[in-house]
C-alpha cells in the first residue's frame, strides 16, 4: 500500500456519518485524506424497509450536509420533516409545543434512517479525487515521529500523516492508543428502537413523553409509520423485549398515553446501552477525537450524532485554517483551538441532558408539582421558547462557517 505524503494529509479512522463529513469537507479543498473504515456498509435495502436507526438531524446539521454537497442525495434517499415537537410529562399535566411556523423557520429538524446519510457520505468520497476510502481495514496502532504519524493497518499496511483523526465511536481505538483518558457513567439503561405504526397519523411532529423510568419517543417517517425510542431501566427494557408483538404493543399504547391512538403494528426490535462518555482530552500532539470517540450523550434530545457533525465542521474550519496559514496541521497548539472551541459545549449538553433525565426521574410530588408548573411556564414565555428551541435546532451559540451559512 502506497504511503500518504506527510505534507498535508490528515488520516481519518472511521468512516461512519462523522468521520466521512469531515474527510469530505477536508477533500473537497483539496487537502489528501484517507479513510479507514472496518466495515462495508449497505449498499441497498427493500424499498418498504426502514432502519432501525434512524437519526433527528438539526438545522444546522442540514447546514454541514449542504455544504460538503450531500444534502442532495439525502433528500433523495428519503428524509422526514418535523414541523412540530410535543414534550409532556407522565406525572402531571406539564407540556411544551414548539411549532415551526413561531420561529419563523420551514422545519424544526428531520428524522433520517443512518443508512441514507451513510450511503450518500460514501458517494460523495468516491467522488473526491484526494479522498482515499480503505474498507474494510482497522487501524492497529500508531506512532507519533517529528513531523507526523505512521499509522499500522490490521492487514500490515502502512499510513503517515500530518494528523491522525479518531472518528472510531464509543469504544475508540484511537483515543485508547493515543493514552487519553474517559469519564464514563453508565445509566443503567437501556433504549429500545422499533419502526411501528399508530392508529391516528403522526402529523410530522416529534413526541416525548416523560414516564419515570425514562423518556418514550415517537419520531415520525416519511411513510406514516413511526420510529420509537424507549428508554428504560435495564430489567424492563429485558422484559419488554421478551414481550411477545401484542403484548408489547399493549405496554407501548399504554406508555404513551395513547396519543397517536392504540399502536397497531411493530417491526423487529432493538435494544442500545445508554451511557455518557466524555475523554479529559479531545487533541493530543498529531491526535485529534471526534463524535462518539470524544463524547457519548443521552439519546433524549436526539443530539449526539449533531454534536459530532459540529465537531467534524469545527475540526475541518481550524485544519483548513492552518493549512491556509501554512503551518503544520498535526501541532498541539493549533490543534487546541478546536478543543477549545468544541469540549465546552458538549459538556453543557451533556448535563443539560443528565439534568432532565433526572428531573423527570423525580417522583416526590413537590418536584412533580414544579417542573410541571415549570414546563407550562417555559410553554407560555415566548423569548425562553425560542431561545431553547434555537439551541435545540442548533441554530444558535459559537456556530463554525459550514453550519452558520445560510442556504
Ligand atoms: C438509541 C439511540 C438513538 C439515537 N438517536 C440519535 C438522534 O436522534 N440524533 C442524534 O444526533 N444522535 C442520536 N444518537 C447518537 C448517535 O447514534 C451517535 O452519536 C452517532 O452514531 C455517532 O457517530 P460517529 O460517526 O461518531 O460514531 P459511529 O457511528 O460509532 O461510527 C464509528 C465508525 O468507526 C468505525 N470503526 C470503529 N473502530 C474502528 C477501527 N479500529 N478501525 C477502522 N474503523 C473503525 C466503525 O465501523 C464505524 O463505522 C442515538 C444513539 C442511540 C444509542
Amino acid at each position: 500500500m502506497p504511503d500518504l505524503p506527510m505534507s498535508q494529509g490528515v488520516v481519518i479512522i472511521g468512516g461512519g456519518c462523522v468521520g466521512g463529513t469531515l474527510a469530505c469537507a477536508l477533500a473537497q479543498a483539496g487537502l489528501q485524506v484517507a479513510v479507514v473504515e472496518a466495515r462495508e456498509p449497505l449498499q441497498d435495502w427493500p424499498a418498504d424497509s426502514v432502519d432501525l436507526r434512524v437519526f433527528a438531524i438539526t438545522r444546522a446539521s442540514e447546514r454541514i450536509f449542504r455544504s460538503i454537497g450531500c444534502w442532495d442525495a439525502i433528500e433523495q434517499g428519503g428524509l422526514s420533516p418535523f414541523r412540530d415537537m410535543h414534550v409532556w410529562d407522565a406525572g402531571g399535566t406539564g407540556e411544551i409545543h414548539f411549532d415551526c411556523a413561531e420561529l419563523g423557520e420551514p422545519t424544526l429538524g428531520y428524522i433520517i434512517e443512518q443508512r441514507v446519510i451513510q450511503s450518500a457520505l460514501n458517494a460523495r468520497m468516491q467522488a473526491l479525487p484526494t479522498l482515499r476510502r480503505i474498507c474494510p481495514a482497522e487501524l492497529v496502532g500508531f506512532e507519533t515521529q517529528d513531523r507526523g504519524v505512521r499509522i499500522e493497518l490490521g492487514d500490515g499496511g502502512v499510513l503517515e500523516a500530518n494528523l491522525l483523526v479518531g472518528a472510531d465511536g464509543a469504544a475508540s481505538r484511537v483515543r485508547g492508543l493515543a493514552g487519553i483518558a474517559v469519564e464514563a457513567h453508565t445509566y443503567r439503561q437501556d433504549a429500545i428502537v422499533a419502526v411501528v405504526t399508530t392508529e391516528l397519523p403522526h402529523r410530522e411532529t416529534a413526541w416525548q413523553r416523560f414516564l419515570p423510568t425514562g423518556p418514550l419517543a415517537f419520531l415520525p417517517l416519511r411513510d406514516g409509520r413511526s420510529s420509537i425510542v424507549w428508554s428504560t431501566e435495564k430489567t424492563q427494557a429485558a422484559a419488554l423485549l421478551a414481550l411477545d408483538d401484542d403484548a408489547f404493543l399493549e405496554r407501548l399504547s399504554e406508555a404513551f398515553a395513547h396519543r397517536l391512538g392504540r399502536v397497531v403494528a411493530v417491526e423487529e426490535r432493538g435494544c442500545f446501552p445508554l451511557q455518557r462518555l466524555h475523554a479529559t482530552r479531545y487533541v493530543t500532539e498529531r491526535v485529534a477525537l471526534i463524535g462518539d470517540a470524544a463524547h457519548v450523550i443521552h439519546p433524549l434530545a436526539g443530539q449526539g450524532v449533531n454534536l459530532g457533525l459540529l465537531d467534524a465542521a469545527t475540526l475541518a474550519e481550524v485544519i483548513l485554517d492552518t493549512h491556509a496559514a501554512g503551518r503544520d496541521l498535526g501541532l498541539l497548539r493549533n490543534l487546541r483551538r478546536y478543543e477549545r472551541w468544541r469540549r465546552g459545549d458538549n459538556q453543557r449538553m451533556q448535563l443539560a441532558m443528565d439534568g432532565f433525565k433526572n428531573l423527570f426521574g423525580e417522583t416526590a410530588t413537590p418536584l412533580r408539582l414544579l417542573r410541571n408548573a415549570g414546563l407550562s411556564l417555559v410553554d407560555r414565555s415566548g423569548p425562553l421558547k425560542q431561545t431553547l428551541a434555537r439551541h435545540a435546532m442548533g441554530l444558535s451559540g459559537d456556530l463554525p462557517r459550514m453550519a452558520g451559512t445560510r442556504f
